[in-house]
C-alpha cells in the first residue's frame, strides 16, 4: 500500500501502466485539514464539491512514419460521497482501475492503454486547506509524478524507441549535464524540437556541429560518442539531460563504460 496525495497545488497525478494486466487499487481517501481555520467548510461539504476523475489513455503513432495517429482515452468518473453522519474525514472507495485491451488499426493489433491519470477536476474551487490522501496499490504501474528525475516524453517512431533504448540513466544521473537551453529548433530542418530527444552532433560531410533532431541527426550519420555527438532527452522538469554519448572526460570521470557507437542496429 502507499499514498499519493492531491490537492489545488497539485490536482494530478499520472501512471505509467506497463502491461495489460497493470492496474491501480484505490483503497480509501482521507481528507487532510491543513489549518485549523474556523471558517473552512466542513470535509463533507468540500468532498461533495470535489470531482476525481480518473483517464486511461493511449496515444498512438504509425511506427513506420514515425507520426502521431490518435489518441484513445477512457474517462472513469469516481465518486466522492461520504456520510454525512460520519465524523472521521475518510472515505472508503475500494474501486479497482483496470488496464484493458483494445485493437489498432486494420489488422486488428491488440494494443493496452499506457497511462492512467487521477485528477480533481475542479481544483479551482478547492479550499487550500483540504488535501486528499489516498491509500492505494499498484499493480505493474509506475507512477511519474514529481519524478523530474525522469522523462515520461514518449518516443516517436523506430527512430524515438532506438534512441531511448541507447539512454544510460545511471551515467546520466551521475555527469547531470543539461543543456544550456529548454528549447530549441533543429540547425537542419528549422523544426522546433518537441519530441523526447534532441541531439548536438557532427554533421556527416564536414567538422561542422548541429543541434538537431532524431530524423535529421540520422540522416546526418546518426553517431554519438565524443566529438560525434551527444543525446539529450526531455525531462519532466523539461529541462534537456545528457543521457548518451557522453565525452571522453565525462566518462573519465563518472564511469568506465565505452558509449562510442556506430549505426549499423537501426
Ligand atoms: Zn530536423
Amino acid at each position: 500500500m502507499e499514498r499519493i496525495e492531491l490537492s489545488r497545488s497539485i490536482p494530478k497525478i499520472e501512471f505509467r501502466l506497463s502491461a495489460a494486466n497493470s492496474s491501480l487499487f484505490l483503497e480509501k481517501v482521507y481528507f487532510k485539514r491543513l489549518s485549523e481555520n474556523e471558517i473552512s467548510i466542513p470535509w463533507t461539504d468540500f468532498a461533495l464539491s470535489v470531482e476525481l476523475r480518473a483517464k486511461l489513455s493511449y496515444t498512438i503513432y504509425d511506427d513506420l512514419k514515425g507520426c502521431f495517429v490518435d489518441e484513445r482515452t477512457e474517462e472513469i468518473l469516481i465518486p466522492l460521497a461520504p456520510d454525512i453522519y460520519q465524523s472521521e474525514p475518510v472515505i472508503q472507495l475500494n474501486q479497482r482501475i483496470e488496464n484493458r485491451l483494445f485493437t489498432v488499426g486494420l489488422n486488428s493489433k491488440q494494443r493496452h492503454f499506457n497511462r492512467l491519470s487521477m485528477e480533481v477536476c475542479n481544483s479551482e474551487t478547492l479550499s487550500e486547506d483540504y488535501v486528499l490522501d489516498f491509500i492505494i496499490e499498484k499493480k505493474r504501474t509506475m507512477s511519474w509524478i514529481d519524478n523530474k528525475r525522469y522523462s515520461s516524453k514518449p518516443p516517436i517512431g523506430i527512430r524515438g524507441l532506438y534512441l531511448m533504448k541507447k539512454e544510460n540513466w545511471t551515467m546520466a544521473h551521475r555527469v547531470e549535464c543539461y543543456w544550456f537551453e529548454d528549447e530549441c529548433s533543429c540547425d537542419i530542418c528549422g523544426k522546433r524540437i518537441i519530441e523526447r530527444h534532441m541531439i548536438d552532433g557532427k554533421r556527416a560531410a564536414s567538422s561542422e556541429f548541429a543541434l538537431m533532431c532524431a530524423w535529421c541527426h540520422k540522416k546526418e550519420g546518426g553517431l554519438f560518442g565524443d566529438g560525434l555527438g551527444q543525446l539529450y532527452t526531455r525531462m519532466n522538469s523539461n529541462r534537456w539531460l545528457l543521457t548518451f554519448g557522453f565525452t571522453d572526460d565525462q566518462l573519465a570521470e563518472f564511469g568506465d563504460e565505452d558509449d562510442d557507437d556506430d549505426e549499423n542496429d537501426c
